[in-house]
């Protein structure tokens, strides 16, 4: 077994045992790996041990991975900041993009999508450490966002994306993924048919699916510790 096979393993059990500690129907939380910064080669070698959706921070590097792998059976997911000039690459290349936090970019991405291609997965990424990070759309302006991109006819509104401040403790790490679950339970009360909360990466997994995640996005677990240059 080569080690990004044995890590992928080890993130399924810890999602696994995370599901069932707390009393998630089995099945219901996916896993999304995140291969930004890592080779193609490092994509085939965990789609040989069988994971299927891929996600990327960067619109270029991501692109020139999905044409050098070709394949159709891979699902590719946009996580990362997303500028108006770069939409076109990623309505026309990606499956997903996680990381909408603004009209505009939303309404760019619908435009651009090709008519060939099923309409674009799409979650809103809320802000739910406010503060210093500036991605993510306000949580007390979500619901109208909401609403408005759902409207958008080459886009599916799925669900709602976060990425906490991090921290080591248990009970921080839930604190936030809460407030993004609420947030979400309130624009199902609200009449948005939305599946998908995507939180938790590497260090808070757990955390994240004690609070409902639906999707993990997990990249240094799965192919070790990136370059920080
Ligand atoms: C890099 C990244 C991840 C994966 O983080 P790890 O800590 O390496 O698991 C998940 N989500 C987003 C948006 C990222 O940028």
């Amino acid at each position: 077994m080569t080690t990004i096979s044995a890590n992928l393993q080890a993130v399924l059990a810890r999602i696994e045992t995370a599901a069932n500690a707390w009393g998630r129907i089995p099945g219901t939380v996916a896993l999304l790996a995140v291969s930004k910064t890592w080779p193609a080669s490092f994509v085939r070698e965990a789609a040989v041990a069988g994971q299927r959706a891929f996600g990327e921070n960067y619109a270029r590097e991501g692109l020139d991975k999905i044409r050098e792998l070709a394949r159709t059976d891979l699902e590719w997911h946009f996580i990362g900041p997303l500028q108006s000039n770069k939409t076109r690459q990623v309505a026309e290349a990606f499956d997903w993009v996680h990381s909408v936090d603004r009209f505009r970019v939303a309404e760019r991405l619908s435009e651009q999508r090709p008519r060939t291609s099923p309409p674009l997965q799409v979650c809103l990424q809320v802000n739910v450490s406010g503060e210093d990070s500036k991605s993510g759309v306000a949580p007390r302006d979500a619901l109208a966002l909401a609403r408005q991109v759902a409207q958008l006819p080459r886009i599916a509104l799925r669900g709602l994306m976060a990425i906490p401040a991090p921290t080591a403790d248990p009970a921080g790490q839930r604190e936030p993924f809460g407030r993004l679950r609420r947030l979400f339970e309130q624009m199902l009360d609200e009449g948005l048919a939305l599946d998908t909360l995507s939180m938790g990466m590497s260090n808070d997994i757990e955390a994240a699916i004690a609070e409902g995640a639906t999707l993990v996005r997990v990249g240094t677990a799965i192919f070790g510790e990136r370059n920080r240059s």
